[in-house]
């Protein structure tokens, strides 16, 4: 599929399929302490997809059984929403997609579970970290390669291993669209980005190293090594200034 440009009326309709997502992250984040079961957390998404008037896209998805996905601790992504009571100092990635009106919006944040070793809150830092670096370089005229480059460029100094199996996408009547946007990447390569494409960029960094393996579920991505791994992903506009994030949560969201 080619890679598609949206007018002002479609990204109007993606602005909305984000705030759906980021309702639904405002909503989630307070429900994630200890003892909650992650089909609580699915079911309460459900909900909120529901009562804005939205539809979850990753529901039936390829058979998928889930509104999230819920990738706990050493789950990278795609991780489906089972009876697991979540534990003091664990993480879970949560992965949201919502369509309003024919146009998507997608994604996923890394949430500590009550008190997480130093190390394991501060990969959640960095990988957060990591995406607004993506972020940032998401301008016109900018190569594709600038956005896997400035995560890179963050992430492997600081000895994450960066997943490149997985990666960002376009995003817009389809939730994957043209083009895939790798996790590493070279500034002086790859197509031209230009105002009105919408991607999604979502970093995902292991505490050790960068080898996944797919559990016997056929869903769930986990590190080889079974080291802790993060996941942030937003939704953005290419303008011709700074990038609009079109799934940031606001304050005024309530919790
Ligand atoms: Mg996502
Ligand atoms: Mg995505």
């Amino acid at each position: 599929m080619a890679i598609t440009i949206k007018n002002d009326s479609e990204i109007a309709r993606m602005r909305e399929a984000g705030h759906v997502v980021a309702m639904c992250h405002a909503r989630v984040e307070p429900a994630i302490v200890p003892g909650v079961i992650v089909t609580e957390l699915d079911a309460l998404v459900r909900d909120t997809i529901a009562g804005l008037g939205a539809t979850s896209n990753f529901y039936g998805h390829q058979g998928f059984r889930g509104y999230i996905c819920a990738s706990v601790n050493d789950q990278i992504v795609h991780g489906i929403p089972g009876k697991r009571r979540l534990r003091d100092g664990d993480i879970i990635s949560v992965d949201i997609g919502a369509i309003v009106d024919g146009f998507h919006g997608d994604s996923a944040w890394t949430y500590a579970v009550g008190d997480v070793a130093d190390e394991v809150r501060q990969l959640l830092i960095d990988t957060e970290a990591a995406l607004y670096e993506g972020v940032a370089a998401a301008r016109a005229g900018n190569r594709l390669g600038a956005i896997g480059h400035a995560v890179e460029a963050y992430a492997e100094p600081r000895g994450y291993g960066i997943v490149r199996g997985y990666g960002g996408h376009g995003i817009g009547r389809q939730m994957w669209e043209e083009p895939h946007i790798p996790n590493v990447g070279d500034p002086r390569h790859g197509l031209r980005l230009r105002r009105g494409m919408t991607l999604a960029i979502e970093p995902m960094l292991n505490l050790g190293g960068e080898d996944t393996r797919i559990m016997p579920d056929k869903w769930t991505v986990v590190t080889a090594d079974g080291s802790w791994s993060a996941h942030f992903e937003h939704t953005v506009v290419v303008t011709d200034a700074e990038p609009l994030i079109l799934t940031e949560r606001l304050a005024a969201m309530v919790k």
